[in-house]
């Protein structure tokens, strides 16, 4: 898998990969990533990439021209290149669109600052537009982030135990059971004594009846799909 981030801050997002699971699949040679910076494509003669809104209003948007450019320049390179721009005005990401994207070749990110990019960047360029939460961050670098985070994990090979990815939260839809480890008993808390017998038909099914309690409490709308698709799967 290759990422390509789109952004005025390379340092922001290449830390990301100084660490862990990610550095190892860099390692490997499972991912790799580069970075573009708009203002390297930019003819202002002061290199601004931004510019007032046409609309007037507050705040300035990235102008079309390096943007243009840039993207041009990576489609001429890259034939197969899936270009995605986090906004808070696209539709939510997923666990099923990781899942689906980890099998992409080639994934660019453009991340936007000021109050966002110019629509016609988006209308123009854009395969898909991705919102990760409901709250405004001041740029895409963390979106670009958490969407190649969660693509990387469902990237063949990139995770040590591929098992654990089939009972994790969403998969159901439900969230996963809470986990405990050692001690048994830890300042008066125990683990659920079930856990400790070893029967593990008996442990999946405290752990399938923890996970409903635990959606229906923090997710009721994960919970009422997970009842839809559990009685047509009945039925079915
Ligand atoms: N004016 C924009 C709006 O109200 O929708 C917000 C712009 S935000 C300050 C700047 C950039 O951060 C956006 O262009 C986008 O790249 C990124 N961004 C901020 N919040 C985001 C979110 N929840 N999901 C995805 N991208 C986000």
């Amino acid at each position: 898998m290759h990422f390509s981030y789109v952004t005025l801050f390379e340092g922001l997002i290449a830390s990301y990969f100084e660490d862990s699971i990610l550095k190892r699949a860099i390692a490997k040679g499972l991912l790799h990533v580069s970075f573009f910076n708009p203002r390297e494509f930019t003819t202002h003669k002061h290199g601004k990439v931004d510019d007032y809104q046409a609309s007037g209003g507050a705040g300035l948007v990235f102008f079309p021209q390096p943007l243009f450019a840039l993207l041009r320049s990576i489609q001429k390179k890259s034939s197969n290149a899936y270009i995605i721009f986090p906004t808070p005005s696209g539709k939510p990401f997923t666990q099923n669109d990781a899942k689906r994207l980890a099998k992409k070749e080639h994934i660019v990110f453009v991340s936007g600052r000021y109050e966002g990019i110019d629509e016609r960047v988006i209308e123009t360029f854009a395969d898909e537009v991705f919102c990760i939460g409901d709250y405004v961050l001041t740029g895409g670098e963390l979106p670009s982030l958490v969407m190649s985070d969660a693509i990387s994990r469902n990237v063949k090979g990139v995770l040590g135990n591929e098992d654990s990815l089939s009972t994790e939260s969403f998969e159901q839809p439900l969230l996963e059971a809470p986990c405990f480890s050692k001690p048994p008993i830890y300042e008066n808390k125990s683990v659920p004594s079930e856990f400790l017998k070893g029967n593990h038909a008996k442990i999946t099914s405290l752990k399938n009846t923890m996970s409903e309690y635990k959606t229906q409490y923090f997710r009721p709308d994960l919970f009422s799909r997970f009842c839809v698709k559990h009685s047509y799967d009945k039925k079915g």
